[in-house]
Formats: structure tokens, sequence, C-alpha cells
């Protein structure tokens, strides 16, 4: 089952959107399989941008990453890799769609609320960084069949 790691990145936390960012992901049927609460360290925000590096948004957004705490989570479900980058939008909330989470809750460029694995790939190296193998916990929906029946 594929899985991804979104970040509530410091401003979500901090304009106290963190419930309303989570409830969108569980009303769609994503499962949560695991959750910290953290400020992320300017160390951990360059490895998470390591792909970004040496290009001029770097160091800014390494400091913002780090600025304050983040809710990080891990979702679970077949495709949760495209549907969670459709459900955050475009990168920057003055270009993202409304009905986004970044297109309904922003209009900053520097700003932008959520992270979210864009790859399999990405996935797979973004996860360990904030969680041991042990952490990720394994349960099942008791409404999956109404959730990804008939397929
Ligand atoms: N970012 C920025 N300026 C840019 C491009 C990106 O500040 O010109 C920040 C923004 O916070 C974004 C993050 O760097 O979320 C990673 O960029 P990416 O292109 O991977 O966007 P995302 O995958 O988050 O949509
Ligand atoms: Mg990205």
């Amino acid at each position: 089952m594929e899985r991804t790691l979104i970040i509530l990145k410091p401003d979500a936390v901090a304009r106290r959107l963190t419930g309303e960012i989570l409830t969108r992901f569980e009303k769609k049927g994503l499962k949560l399989i695991a959750a910290k609460f953290m400020t992320i360290s300017k160390e951990l925000a360059e490895k998470h941008y390591d792909v970004h590096k040496g290009k001029p948004f770097f160091e800014s957004v390494v400091g913002y990453l780090s600025s304050g705490p983040s809710m990080v989570i891990v979702l679970e479900s077949a495709n949760v890799i495209s549907m969670t980058r459709k459900m955050m939008g475009a990168t920057f909330g003055y270009t993202a769609e409304p009905g986004t989470i970044r297109g309904d809750f922003g209009c900053s460029r520097g700003y932008n609320l959520v992270h979210g694995s864009d790859s399999p790939e990405s996935a797979a190296y973004e996860i360990p960084l904030y969680f041991k193998p042990e952490e990720l916990v394994e349960w099942e929906f008791s409404d999956s069949g109404w959730l990804y029946g008939r397929d």
C-alpha cells in the first residue's frame, strides 16, 4: 500500500489550521498511520529539502520549515501520493485552485501550509527522516468495504 509524508508546516500550526487540514484527509478516506508534533531542526530541514540544495530558495525554505512547530504525518492508501498532491494544490497559494488546501487557506508565496511527498521515491526517502519503522502503525478501517469497494 502506498504511503506519503505530509507536513502541516509552521504556518498551518500557527494559524490553527491543523484540524481543518487533517479533517480533509480523514474525510477523503486516507488512513493516518503516524503523527508527530515537533519543531523540525535546521539540520533535518536541510536533509528534507536536499533535492533543492543549491537553488535560490533553499536557505529560506529550510528556515521556514524549521521556524516553529509542525505536525508531521504519514498517510496510507492506494494512490495516496497523487490524491494528496491534488488536494494540496499548486505550490503557491495565489496560483493554487480554490478547493485545494493551498488554494483555500493561503495566498502567500513564502508560506504554503503543507508539504507532501511527490513520488514513491521521495516518500521512501522522507518517511524515515521522521519515523522509525515501528512508529508506523498498522490498522484496518472497519468501513474499508465502503471506502475501497466496487473496483
Ligand atoms: N519554495 C519557495 N520558492 C520557490 C519554490 C519553492 O519558497 O520558488 C518552497 C515552498 O515552500 C515549497 C518548497 O520550497 O513548498 C518545495 O518546493 P517544491 O517545488 O518541491 O514545491 P512543492 O512540492 O512543495 O509543491
Ligand atoms: Mg516538492
